[in-house]
């Protein structure tokens, strides 16, 4: 029979999938002989087993906590319930991966109206042990049944206020009683039953909640947004309790080992002295610097500091250490493996590996795609900065970012207008777990509570969304949707910017600049390249993105649309004339004056490029995307080409196409107009020979759309060549250049084989190539996608990642044939997919040499390739 439960004696790091993170980590931990109050997991099997058997606990698994429980008391000498050695327990989930959407913790579980009596003549501490009370009540009603967190803190801050307590700590033991019975009546009210006395009831429901946990919204919306499967389920961790809030000389705290915003190798943390965990998390009291520990208790301070350098020497990575102090004893309750923000995650990489912690490899599979995109995300102008109006200086930097957007006070108008297109700022005092979809549809994160380990501060550095928490010197009235700082008040809609790098926050917009590379970044990505298999190249035509490209190391160009360089008023002209044109000369005349500019936009792209490999396409889109459309343009252009507005409404008429996308584009409009092409080649050749006379070398890779026969390659490869050859022996120059192909139409993969005998070279348009192989339009496809995920037909969407089954087929059958009939021929991909981390690790098992994406994806698609390549063991030394 399945083994369901697991003492923390029988598991080890290893066992994620069955213990969950927190429970293997936990394992491992007492493995080490680190000082961690005994426990045990109840597995990941045993959640999937309760949601698929419709929420029943199984017999087995009853009987077999029975045991364990059993056994648990002989190992700790206590009982749930016994006078002398009363027995106490949290309960927290634990996936294989942390996730904020679900239920976290009950702490002081076993406790009722006997046993915290027997609490209190034990520790001789009434006060402490109502207070464990107290919390228990409300955590449980909270997370076992969903009583609103409100109709408790309404009443225990109401309570304060009604006899002057200022802090938790001033209430005493009577009024802490008081407030006991009161929780147990709101309790009753909301769950219309008693709260549970019996120690094993309590211990039952609690699972239970946390198995439900995994199928909430908020544990739903998280894995959709990380990309977590449903049936890996999560665990359950009993373990004994130990307790921070017992006086002053106990406390609780959360630390890293590492500086999680910024990498900086120092110890990074925060506690509160008589506390339980909640209070630190929860951000409702600010707690104080880990630092500042050393001079409260120097010796738990340098144990802390001891068993913090062993867990990530052990891990080899940063840890995020949870840990409680009772009575001067350290206790720890947690380790994983920290989040970080993009900026430290490259430092701290960077840096394992010149302290030989880790290697290359290693260092590559730690950093997530995503955070390489989030460092080229762009920084406020220190000048604009100068002269913006700030509302405040006393926040955290939790997450960095500089973001502009206006003030919305909850998780719900966030994600409202955020659907209608508002970029906006959730200002809250906390945040917690159900505002999750509100943050994923903020800008950025602003509360008035909290530390660096709130759970906004935690959400937003995963998410890589700029947070800034602890704002102590704004007031945020949810109620009056108002936010007042020392000088002023902002109500909704207000506009501000926020700075996570450093915490501040402005009144308006403040101008952005691009990021800067750091020194660790460079030599991060030098690793990536190092390892990578695939090159990654750019898809770019302005002179602005060719050169960020090259500057993130792309190797080449390979996408220039040209279709983007007809749309400047003085190109347009031409070109509408060139369409509307009633013969040969007529259009040859008109395209001679495109050319012009066209060698002139050839001759900056291959400057910048030089002897990298630069892929031109010629013309792609259907021409009526070329025409004026609205009754007003159309008079105008009508002047312009000096013809009647109704002989060019007819002409426009002609051109209408019922399915443009299927229609006359692509290589189709050079079978017609050949024209077209040849002035497109002279262009490029010409710019070709104006800069070979400068001295520069060039390496044009000319390419042709939307082929789906062979004679199409052949027709129109033969015209470029022959006006190449012409043009070369007119200018006594050798001309160097390749010709190839998109392959973005099934057919054209089903008979690769043959037009790679023909082509130097194939690039996948995974664009064209899904929407065709689907017949999905990817102008429409948006409409109806969702609906694909909502209902589960779809799980992915295949414009964004490669379909590997469909899709992915057409690429493997087309490049392997390609390349066992031309083993010279070079392949890429430079449609969407071409940056999509999941896709590349897909192209790079299949014999493809290279992808292609927008300028800033390219960091992030090298780092994709080095992955994949780590991941596979395929490594090759360059
Ligand atoms: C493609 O179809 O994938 C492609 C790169 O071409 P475009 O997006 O310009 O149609
Ligand atoms: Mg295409």
């Amino acid at each position: 029979m399945t083994k369901l439960i697991y003492a923390f004696d029988e598991g080890k790091k290893g066992m994620k999938d069955l213990l969950g993170g927190k429970g293997a980590n936990l394992a491992e931990m007492k493995r080490l002989g680190l000082p961690v109050p005994d426990g045990f997991t109840i597995t990941t099997q045993a959640c999937i087993d309760y949601l698929e058997q419709g929420g029943t606990l199984s017999e087995a698994l009853m009987s077999e906590l029975q045991d364990q429980l059993a056994a648990f008391s002989t190992r700790t000498n206590k009982a749930f319930s016994s006078n002398d050695n009363l027995l106490l327990v949290s309960v927290r989930s634990g996936a294989k991966i942390s996730m904020p959407g679900m239920m976290d913790t009950i702490l002081n579980l076993g406790l009722n109206d006997d046993n915290v009596e027997k609490l209190a003549r034990k520790t001789n501490d009434e006060r402490f042990a109502y207070d464990c009370y107290r919390r228990l009540l409300q955590m449980f009603g909270e997370v076992v049944y969903d009583v609103p967190m409100t109709a408790f803190d309404t009443y225990f801050n109401d309570y304060k206020k009604q006899h002057g307590y200022e802090i938790d700590a001033d209430i005493p033991a009577e009024g802490l009683q008081e407030i006991c019975e009161r929780y147990k009546a709101i309790y009753e009210e909301k769950v219309d039953k008693p709260f549970p006395q019996e120690p094993i009831v309590q211990l039952t429901e609690a699972i239970e909640a946390v198995f439900k946990s995994w199928d909430n919204d908020r544990a739903r919306v998280y894995r959709q947004l990380n990309d977590i499967p449903y049936d890996i389920g999560t665990a359950v961790n009993v373990q004994e309790m130990v307790f921070g809030n017992s006086g002053d000389r106990s406390g609780t705290g959360v630390a890293f080992t590492r500086n999680p915003g910024t990498g900086e190798a120092k110890l990074f943390g925060e506690y509160l002295l008589n506390a339980q965990g909640e209070d630190v998390v929860a951000g409702i009291r600010t707690p104080k610097d880990i630092a500042t520990l050393h001079d409260q208790m120097p010796h738990v301070h340098q144990q802390f500091v001891e068993v913090s350098q062993s867990l990530e020497q052990h891990y080899k990575d940063m840890q995020d250490i949870e840990f409680t102090i009772e009575n001067e004893q350290l206790y720890i309750l947690q380790t994983r493996n920290g989040k970080r923000t993009a900026n430290a995650a490259i430092n701290i990489a960077v840096d394992l590996v010149r302290e030989g912690v880790i290697s290359k490899e290693d260092a590559i599979k730690q950093v997530e795609v995503k955070s390489i995109d989030q460092l080229l995300h762009p920084n406020f102008d220190e000048q604009a900065l100068a002269q913006a109006t700030v509302i405040s200086k006393a926040g955290l930097p939790a997450s960095p970012g500089a973001a502009t957007g206006k003030i919305v006070f909850s998780a719900e108008d966030a994600k409202a207008q955020a659907e209608q297109g508002e970029k906006v700022i959730l200002m809250r005092p906390e945040t917690s777990p159900e505002d999750i979809e509100g943050m994923v549809a903020s800008e950025a994160i602003v509360t008035t509570h909290g530390g660096m380990t709130s759970h906004a501060a935690v959400v937003a550095r995963g998410m890589g969304k700029c947070c800034v928490t602890g704002c102590a010197n704004l007031e945020i009235n949810t109620q009056q949707r108002t936010v007042t700082f020392p000088q002023g008040v902002l109500s909704e809609g207000d506009i501000v910017s926020v700075d996570g790098a450093n915490g501040d926050i402005y009144v308006g917009e403040v101008d952005t600049i691009s990021a800067q590379r750091s020194e660790a970044f460079s030599q991060f990505m030098q690793w990536s390249e190092e390892i990578a298999q695939l090159s990654v190249r750019m898809n770019a035509e302005t002179p602005q993105d060719i050169a960020a490209g090259y500057q993130f190391d792309a190797t080449g160009i390979g996408l220039v649309r040209t279709e983007h360089m007809f749309f400047a008023p003085e190109r347009l002209v031409e070109m509408r004339r060139f369409i509307l044109a009633h013969n040969h000369d007529q259009r040859v005349a008109a395209l001679n004056k495109i050319s012009t500019y066209q060698t002139d936009d050839f001759e900056k792209i291959l400057r910048q490029s030089e002897d990298r490999p630069t892929i031109i396409r010629l013309l792609d889109p259907p021409l009526h995307e070329f025409l004026p459309r609205s009754e007003e343009e159309k008079e105008s252009v009508a002047i312009q080409l000096n013809v009647s507005t109704r002989e060019l409404n007819q002409n426009i008429e002609q051109l209408h196409e019922v399915n443009p996308m299927l229609g006359h584009r692509g290589c189709r409009l050079a079978i017609t107009y050949p024209e077209l092409y040849e002035m497109q080649v002279e262009a490029i050749m010409n710019s070709v020979i104006r800069l070979k006379e400068q001295g520069i070398e060039t390496n044009p890779e000319i390419m042709i759309p939307l082929v789906s026969t062979v004679e199409e390659f052949k027709t129109l490869k033969a015209m470029i060549i022959d006006k190449i050859e012409r043009m070369a022996q007119e200018n006594g120059h050798e001309l160097n250049y390749a010709i190839g192909t998109m392959i973005e139409t099934p057919r054209a993969c089903l008979i690769a084989h043959e037009i790679a005998k023909e082509a130097d070279f194939f690039s996948f348009g995974t664009n064209d190539l899904t929407q065709l192989t689907y017949g999905f339009s990817r102008d429409d496809a948006g409409k109806f996608i969702n609906a694909y995920a909502d209902q589960g037909i779809m799980e992915i969407d295949p414009f964004q990642t490669l379909d590997v089954d469909g899709i992915g087929q057409l690429i493997k059958l087309a490049s392997e044939q390609a390349k066992a009939v031309n083993p010279n021929i070079k392949i890429g991909v430079c449609g969407e997919l071409g940056g999509d981390m999941k896709s590349i690790a897909y192209f790079n098992t299949l014999p493809i040499d290279y992808v292609s994406c927008s300028p800033f994806r390219v960091p992030g698609a090298i780092l994709a390739t080095a992955q994949s390549a780590v991941e596979s063991g395929r490594l090759s030394v360059k």
